[in-house]
């Protein structure tokens, strides 16, 4: 499986904006100025050796998530990261009307719809879009998007046709190669996160949740979602003195992700849904910060002789590209 980050910034998209690309561009130049004094001479080899934040930053759109096999591929949810991956598609046979093209959602808050109305394949006569939804208010939240005045294009109008179907809490459903099953998280509105499998490889998507239910016992149910997992995404968007602060919010901070990463013994951890109002260095910082936790209770378990499990973890930015 491969799953593409499209669009992962929290709540709201988050564009740098032109003053604060003009100051990035400033401190760049002028380090480039000293690395050359230094002997230095490519442009490449010294944004090669810039932190990621200082280059393309974390990037700005909203949920949007492709999960692939050479056999199909299904997306999660609609945030403005959608438009791009409208565009690509358009490229292949949804452009010629022959595409077929499936949409889990995991809740309808508008960082994970807004993206739908500009998303090229809708438009095309001939695709077939299916929908897919826990939430039976599924059919009438995409409508809701198509509704005047506040997008010109009506429902009724749409090129493509658009199938709406109801999942079953915790039952597998099948797209060709990919197995995905939906289990609920922790949420002001209902929201379901899924667990991908194929070939024997588990991808979890665990966004939007604060994770108040923690202990194995609290997760009942839900617990496979964190289980024998390859590759999981989770929602980091506050660091975790915010999260403290922000009960009820519907969010959760790396910290947490990683202490159930660890008990859950999952292989590799990608954290999401970046506060659209922490600066790029401010989602570095966090990230910092998570690095000393880690490092600091791997130290403590093995003071005390435990051989904890270790995770490869990072906060994921816009456009990566995980193997699973
Ligand atoms: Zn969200
Ligand atoms: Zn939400």
């Amino acid at each position: 499986m491969k799953v593409n980050l499209w669009g992962i910034r929290g709540s709201l998209p988050a564009p740098l904006t032109p003053a604060h690309l003009e100051d990035r561009l400033l401190q760049t130049l002028e380090e480039f100025i000293y690395f050359q004094s230094q002997g230095g001479k490519s442009a490449k080899d010294f944004l090669a050796q810039l932190p990621h934040h200082r280059r393309g930053g974390f990037g700005g759109h909203t949920a949007c998530i492709q999960v692939s096999t050479p056999q199909t591929s299904v997306i999660i949810d609609g945030g403005s990261g959608m438009r791009r991956l409208g565009e690509q598609l358009a490229l292949g046979p949804c452009g010629l009307g022959r595409g077929e093209v499936h949409i889990l959602f995991t809740h309808f808050h508008w960082d994970h719809l807004l993206g739908l109305p500009f998303f090229l394949p809708i438009f095309i006569p001939g695709n077939q879009i299916h929908m897919y939804a826990v939430q039976e208010d599924l059919e009438e939240n995409v409508r809701g998007m198509f509704k005047k005045p506040r997008f010109p294009v009506e429902f009724k109008d749409l090129g493509a046709k658009i199938f709406f179907h109801r999942l079953e809490p915790r039952v597998p459903i099948h797209f060709k190669d990919i197995q995905a099953t939906p289990y609920q998280l922790d949420h002001p509105d209902p929201c379901w996160g899924f667990r991908f499998e194929n070939e024997g490889k588990v991808f979890s998507h665990c966004v939007d949740s604060e994770c108040t239910r923690m202990s194995a016992s609290d997760l009942g149910a839900d617990l496979p979602l964190y289980q024998n997992v390859d590759v999981m995404i989770f929602d980091a968007q506050y660091t975790f003195l915010e999260a403290t602060e922000k009960i009820n919010w519907g969010h959760s901070s790396a910290p947490i992700g990683l202490d159930l990463a660890m008990r859950e013994k999952v292989k590799r951890l990608f954290f999401i849904h970046h506060d659209p109002a922490a600066p790029d260095s401010k989602i570095a910082k966090a990230e910092e910060q998570t690095r000393e936790y880690y490092e600091s209770i791997l130290a403590a378990a093995r003071s005390q002789g435990h051989n904890p499990h270790e995770v490869d973890w990072c906060f994921a930015r816009e456009g990566m590209l995980i193997e699973v």
